[in-house]
């Protein structure tokens, strides 16, 4: 994928653009997730911290665990991204954020030992399942 991708929050404040290749495409199924956006799982790709560009305000952060800094949008409360500290390389940033979300395709489901039974999308079925993380951690 060659062209940059744009998205951002709900109410517009915060803007992102993305300068280089997604990676990990994943559902995640975990309570953090559900409990942070209301959703049944969330939907992330991963990019290099140097590839993410904040346009405009930036997000705010609240801390789910002492290493997980999750941000959302300050106004309307939008989940954005997600950063574990034993990665400070990388940000994950919430999939369906993308002003064109259709241009990733997701690759798994993780934490799939959390899912709630009703949050399965018969059309995911296919792709692999991790009970927990993607790499086993
Ligand atoms: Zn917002
Ligand atoms: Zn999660």
């Amino acid at each position: 994928m060659s062209s940059i991708l744009t998205g951002g929050c709900l109410c517009g404040a915060v803007r992102y653009r993305i300068h280089g290749q997604p990676f990990h495409v994943t559902h995640c199924h975990c309570i953090s997730c559900r409990k942070a956006s209301g959703a049944a799982f969330l939907t992330w790709f991963t990019v290099r911290l140097i590839e993410l560009e904040w346009l405009s305000e930036k997000p705010v952060y609240y801390h789910s665990s002492a290493a997980v800094q999750r941000g959302f949008c300050p106004h309307c409360g939008a989940t954005l991204s997600y950063q574990h500290e034993s990665d400070p390389d990388d940000i994950d940033i919430t999939a369906a954020t993308l002003d064109a979300p259709e241009q990733l395709a997701p690759e798994s489901h993780i934490w799939w030992q959390e899912h709630l039974g009703w949050g399965e999308p018969a059309e995911q079925a296919a792709l692999p399942v991790h009970a927990r993380n993607h790499d086993g951690v």
